[in-house]
């Protein structure tokens, strides 16, 4: 695996693989490597000549500054990891350097910004897209591999690249998951061992509003999936929804025969969380 800590580096190496029509895959990460990046880095080298990890803790899309303080930061052990898995590139920008590319000042993204993530976490989508304009800009990847736990990040992305008229195409892969069913997370670190074990709920409320959820049910439901997260290790419930998994716009009911998106932020141990399922209604058979 070869290192670019500057981007001129990777600029050069790039044009040279890029002119032998080499296809290049995009991985972008804030480090804390698991399990869960490591699958994107395996669709893409599968489809790809070229698979580039960028590891880059951007604080512009941290709206909590003890949040952005407590990121884990294990690089050694991320280049270890990436190497064992034959990663090609490992972008390392400096935060000096990407500081001196211009961004846009603000990005239109139809209000996709303001709900869920965006309303609990002010200004958070606008420092994603600031940071993924400049990566994209630098490296004009082929295909930009996301993935699906971060549901609503995956459909800014997409309004993203429409709006700056790119040609990478977004590539978005499933969640994994630990035995317990709780999504690996480079948050999960900071857990300790019960925290561990009650974040699991996250998913087990997921899998029951998978199986429960019918088309009048939504609210009772709802009501008793947060009261069980609160009764099970978790302090706080930012939210809990159903989504339209375009548009993302909240529901009220299950629509019949349409899938819908549920989608959790739950605070556990002082870390903030986030889940989602997709799942249809059940039709009610009296
Ligand atoms: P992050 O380092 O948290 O910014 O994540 C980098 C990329 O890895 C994003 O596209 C995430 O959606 C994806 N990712 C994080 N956790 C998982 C997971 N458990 N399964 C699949 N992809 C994940």
């Amino acid at each position: 695996m070869i290192i670019y800590k500057t981007i001129e580096g990777l600029k050069n190496s790039l044009y040279k693989a890029k002119t032998q029509g080499k296809k290049i895959g995009f991985v972008p990460t804030m480090g804390a490597l698991h399990t869960g990046h490591l699958s994107l880095l395996e669709i893409s080298k599968k489809e790809n000549d070229l698979t580039l990890c960028s590891i880059f803790i951007n604080p512009s899309q941290f709206n909590n500054q003890d949040d952005f303080i407590k990121y884990p930061i294990t690089t050694e052990n991320d280049i270890l990891l990436l190497e064992k898995i034959s990663t090609d590139i490992l972008f390392l920008p400096s935060l000096e350097e990407m500081n001196t590319l211009k961004s846009h000042a603000s990005f239109n993204l139809d209000g996709m910004d303001q709900i869920l993530e965006g309303l609990h976490r002010p200004g958070h989508f606008q420092g994603v897209c600031e940071i993924v304009e400049k990566l994209l800009r630098i490296i004009h990847p082929d295909f930009l591999y996301l993935g699906e736990k971060d549901f609503q990040q995956c459909l800014v992305l997409k309004k993203l690249i429409t709006i700056l008229q790119l040609d990478t195409k977004i590539k978005i892969c499933p969640i994994l998951r630990s035995p317990s069913g709780l999504a690996l997370s480079s948050r999960n670190q900071r857990l300790s061992e019960t925290g561990l074990l009650h974040a699991a709920n996250i998913f087990k409320v997921l899998s029951n509003i998978k199986t429960q959820l019918t088309t009048g049910n939504w609210q009772t439901l709802k009501e008793t999936s947060i009261k069980n997260l609160l009764n099970n290790g978790f302090e706080k419930v930012d939210y809990l929804e159903m989504c339209d998994t375009d548009s993302l716009q909240i529901l009220d009911e299950a629509p019949e025969k349409r899938e819908v998106v549920i989608l959790i932020a739950a605070f556990i141990e002082g870390v903030r969380l986030i889940d989602n399922i997709k799942t249809t209604a059940n039709i009610l058979t009296n």
